[in-house]
């Protein structure tokens, strides 16, 4: 267990690494640089002050709303924030104030930030997994150094998952794209899983796309489709037809970063112990 002191400051460290969080996933997709400019208010112009960047508190302060212009601010702002200065907090009472626990919280950050650009975007940004790629690749380094691998995979675990991650959604993606006659997957999820992969190693990259396949299906069907639909059926009553309304994610490529990258948090976390129970529960 960590103390209250340290939790507080391991919180307010995840909240301002959310903040950044919320630059990368406004400014990537755009091709735009994450370091310059200072942000603006995208309506007046108004460039934002140290005081007003301070992570929550500035957008509860500010009321959601612009001190130039009281343009709203967007809520995901400060539920990013929230967010991840709450996995930071979960990851270092997990693991107490030590190296994995830092791996863990960027890690999940990364992912985080991959699972909201591509809902909104449908792309994953190469800053996203290049930098994740080097951050898993060598601090496993660092973590075999201090003997403290687990729960991530060790630099040759890493390198053989980096390979067999992507290699096995290429081959997800092309059948699927043989089977539905149209593009099925982007080429993001590719390095996606090649980060994945070189965190969890190979068994558990593909257990991350198996937990993902699952995933996927259970919120579209449960979640996002009613929720689309019911809007449009509303007026015309019409459901198949408020379905193909619906757009945004039947017509085009499924995001399935959105569920690769939970899925791959809970095979890091709990892949083994999902693993071993498969085996028994099979006998083989
Ligand atoms: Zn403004």
């Amino acid at each position: 267990m960590i103390a209250t002191l340290e939790a507080i400051y391991v919180f307010a460290m995840g909240a301002c690494f959310g903040s950044f969080l919320n630059v990368c996933i406004d400014r990537w997709p755009e091709g735009l640089s994450v370091v310059k400019p200072r942000s603006r208010c995208p309506k007046c112009g108004h460039q934002i002050k140290a005081t007003e960047n301070i992570p929550i508190v500035s957008w509860l302060l500010l009321r959601g709303r612009c001190s130039g212009c009281r343009e709203r601010i967007s809520i995901q702002y400060p539920i990013v924030e929230l967010l991840v200065g709450l996995l930071w907090l979960a990851a270092f009472l997990q693991f107490g104030m030590l190296f994995t626990a830092f791996r863990v919280a960027v890690f999940a950050t990364v992912l985080l930030g991959i699972s909201i650009t591509d809902a909104k975007h449908f792309l994953i940004p190469d800053g996203f997994t290049v930098f994740g790629l080097f951050f898993v690749l060598l601090t496993s380094f660092v973590a075999l150094y201090l003997g403290q691998s687990e729960p991530f995979a060790g630099p040759w675990d890493a390198f053989i998952g980096m390979c067999v991650g992507a290699g096995a959604i290429s081959i997800v993606g092309w059948l699927g794209e043989v089977w539905l006659k149209r593009p099925a997957m982007g080429f993001g999820d590719v390095t996606l899983m090649a980060v994945v992969g070189a965190a969890v190693g190979p068994t558990r990259a593909l257990l991350t796309i198996f937990i993902a396949a699952i995933l996927a299906p259970i919120v579209l069907l449960g979640v996002v489709y009613p929720l689309s639909a019911r809007g449009l059926a509303d007026d015309k009553g019409q459901t198949e037809l408020a379905l193909e309304a619906s757009g945004g994610w039947r017509k085009r490529e499924l995001p399935f970063g959105v569920f690769l990258a939970p899925a791959a948090l809970i095979a890091l976390l709990c892949g083994d112990a999902i693993i071993a129970w498969y085996l028994r529960f099979s006998g083989l």
